[in-house]
């Protein structure tokens, strides 16, 4: 899948690179869903490749045949273990090991990690003394879709590289080729709502979760007698930190509506009520939001207080109902 806005940033790593002025550790930035990875894994073959011809991996060589049959010797990728909630310091201990070997195939070895904001404080204490002393030929490439949650200590040692969301005309026309069976005003809708990054927009429209949104902007405009509350929280447990996710989205919609900006490029924003208390609309948006936080970090009986929200909302629908 090429994504065209990263073009720009590849000439210009290539460039850094060709004249020895990249760091060994680049840190990529920028929101989720801008191709942070597909550029770091760009990164990492264009390094590791035994003869790049211009600005890509050459695509011939061993080490390009290795990285895309997934057996590169000389390359790492770290992530958050399949069990564990973030990437433990073992995984680190592994790591800083296997990249002080003399690399097997070129002259480099890389390390990746698609998600450096998951390292929990040991693991990046331990990484720490990596990026102070590297060993000849080591490179550690680090994504990060929050960067502030990465100590300052990492922070400094990187070469930060801020990754943003393309112009809105770039990203429609990329997606309307990747999503083409996907009806425009859905492609727009969701383009926005994904904050403007294409890959986030994509991955909405092609795995259910635009129509799960549009499901519980449904729960939120219909009365609540209409409603079997017990069921639709338990859809709604099921994916917590979805459910808060989308509940924020509508809010941060009506919020707009409010303070009078156009949300027409969300037609389906147009059967958000646009005549509610904007400080009681703002507390429930924020409410939204740490329920993100609290189901994202794990914690249970997330029906309750997605139940409660609900209450909150309902009573506030009713109040303007009866104005
Ligand atoms: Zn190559």
């Amino acid at each position: 899948m090429s994504l065209p806005w990263l073009e720009a940033h590849k000439n210009a790593l290539h460039e850094r690179l060709e004249a020895g002025r990249l760091g060994h550790a680049p840190l990529i930035q920028g929101p989720k869903g801008v191709g942070k990875r597909e550029l770091a894994r760009w990164l990492a073959e264009r390094i590791l490749c035994l003869n790049p011809a211009g600005p890509d991996p050459c695509g011939q060589c061993r080490a390009c045949e290795l990285m895309a049959s997934g057996t590169h010797p000389d390359f790492f990728g770290i992530d958050i273990p399949e069990d564990r909630q973030s990437i433990p310091v073992d995984a680190i201990r592994g790591l800083i090991e296997k990249m002080q070997l003399t690399p097997s195939v070129g002259a480099a070895r890389v390390g990746l990690f698609v998600d450096a904001d998951a390292m929990n404080r040991n693991a990046a204490n331990a990484l720490l003394k990596t990026l102070e002393e590297p060993a000849p030929g080591a490179w550690l490439i680090l994504c990060s879709d929050q960067p502030a949650s990465l100590p300052a200590t990492i922070r400094s040692r990187c070469q930060q590289l801020a990754l943003r969301p393309p112009p809105l005309e770039t990203a429609a026309r990329w997606l309307s080729e990747i999503c083409s069976e996907v009806d425009e005003e859905s492609r727009s809708a969701a383009l926005v709502l994904a904050g403007g990054a294409p890959l986030a927009a994509c991955a909405m429209l092609e795995h259910g979760e635009f129509e799960r949104g549009l499901s519980i902007l449904e729960t939120l405009v219909e009365p609540a007698s209409d409603r079997r509350s017990g069921k639709l929280l338990d859809e709604w447990q099921h994916d917590a930190a979805g459910t808060w996710q989308w509940l924020a989205r509508w809010l941060a919609l009506i919020m707009k509506r409010l303070r009078g900006v156009s949300t027409v490029d969300v037609p389906m924003a147009a059967r958000l009520p646009a005549d509610l208390p904007a400080e009681r609309v703002a507390r429930l948006w924020e409410q939204a939001l740490e329920g993100r936080r609290t189901a994202s970090a794990g914690s249970l009986r997330q029906d309750l207080s997605l139940g409660k929200w609900l209450l909150e909302w309902d009573a506030l629908m009713e109040s303007r109902s009866r104005r």
